[in-house]
């Protein structure tokens, strides 16, 4: 165990996640087990930067396990992006008497913190909380797993009213430039078609597949999109381009949008948040710097913030498989 380490700064950045507030609990508590001090910077990089920090005890974290946002805050800073930025936060850092900061956030804020700690002898460590679940290095992100669940509730209650009026939806949910929400929650609520940014299906192919569904008896479909689908056309656009080619259809558009970042974090996100947000400060204990920690197989994982960050987490595409034969 390194001594020297007596106190960690902690912030969330990005966008908000379910469950970050479980690993800021798990952060300050274990913090709080090993004697060390434990200071909260809110805004994220922001808070750093302006000095906007509050002590955080074993106490004061009591009953936020099971709040969804982040009781930190959480801003995209653009002037951390400038290196008088990224000065200003070091020197109040070095005021406050930090020695490691742990990030809590997505694949920009593990960025923020490799330039940072190349720049300046701070030792970050990064804990995955974005509900895309799109970071390299640990299969699960903090929020996830909530999100996932508020969909499928979501499309659930939207098949109620597709099926009563013989309509077809098209549902479009979060992922700018990964679907692991659209295909598990497409699977999840038994969707008839999902539009992913990592696969281009097609128009062409996706009428076919509206014709089939037709043909087959059904009455109503669910088409799950995901932000950044590579169709080529919005979800508006769809909608009016289907309804333009199957007449026979009466489409709807529903777009679920901040709805899907917010709520009380599953029992499993604030489980994984727990871990690892514990795992953050044994790891600066270890003396350990630019790794984030992440979880697969059940185990808790350690790999380099350079390789979250150019890694890319690849979605399971047996599961569009499976959604092909489903909907059959
Ligand atoms: P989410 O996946 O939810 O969007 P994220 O962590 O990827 O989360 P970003 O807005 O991309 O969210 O990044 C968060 C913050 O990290 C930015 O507002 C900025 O302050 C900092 N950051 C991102 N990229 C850089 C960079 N190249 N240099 C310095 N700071 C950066």
């Amino acid at each position: 165990m390194q001594q020297n380490i007596k106190k960690i700064g902690v912030m969330t950045s990005g966008g908000d996640a379910p469950g970050m507030n479980a690993a800021i609990r798990a952060v300050a508590r274990a913090c709080s087990y090993y004697n060390i001090k434990c200071v909260g910077y809110y805004r994220g990089y922001q808070g750093m930067i302006e000095g906007d920090s509050v002590e955080l005890t074993a106490r004061n974290v009591k009953n936020i396990i099971s709040k969804g946002g982040t009781i930190l805050k959480s801003a995209r800073s653009i002037e951390f992006k400038t290196k008088e930025g990224r000065k200003k936060a070091y020197e109040n850092l070095k005021e406050e008497g930090v020695d490691a900061m742990i990030l809590i956030g997505g694949d920009g804020t593990f960025t923020g913190g490799m330039i940072f700690s190349k720049e300046y002898d701070i030792s970050v460590i990064g804990v995955p909380g974005t509900i895309d679940n799109d970071i390299f290095g640990t299969k699960f992100t903090i929020g996830y797993d909530t999100a996932l669940n508020t969909v499928v509730e979501a499309i659930d209650k939207i098949r109620d009213t597709a099926s009563s009026h013989n309509r077809l939806f098209f549902v479009e949910v979060m992922g700018r430039d990964a679907g692991f929400i659209a295909l598990n929650a497409g699977v999840g609520a038994g969707a008839e078609e999902i539009l992913i940014p990592e696969e281009d299906l097609g128009l062409d192919r996706l009428l076919e597949s509206l014709q089939r569904s037709r043909r087959s008896g059904k009455s109503s479909s669910i088409v799950v999109v995901s932000e950044g689908d590579k169709i080529g056309k919005n979800v508006f656009e769809l909608a009016e381009y289907v309804t333009e080619n199957l007449p026979d259809y009466e489409a709807r558009v529903s777009v679920l949008g901040h709805m899907q970042r917010g709520g009380k974090p599953t029992c499993f996100d604030r489980v994984l948040a727990s871990r690892l947000g514990v795992k953050a400060v044994e790891l600066i204990l270890d003396g350990q710097t630019n790794v984030m920690v992440g979880v697969a197989d059940n185990k808790l994982l350690v790999t380099s913030i350079e390789k979250a960050v150019k890694g890319k987490h690849t979605i399971n595409k047996e599961l569009l498989r499976i959604s092909d034969i489903l909907s059959v």
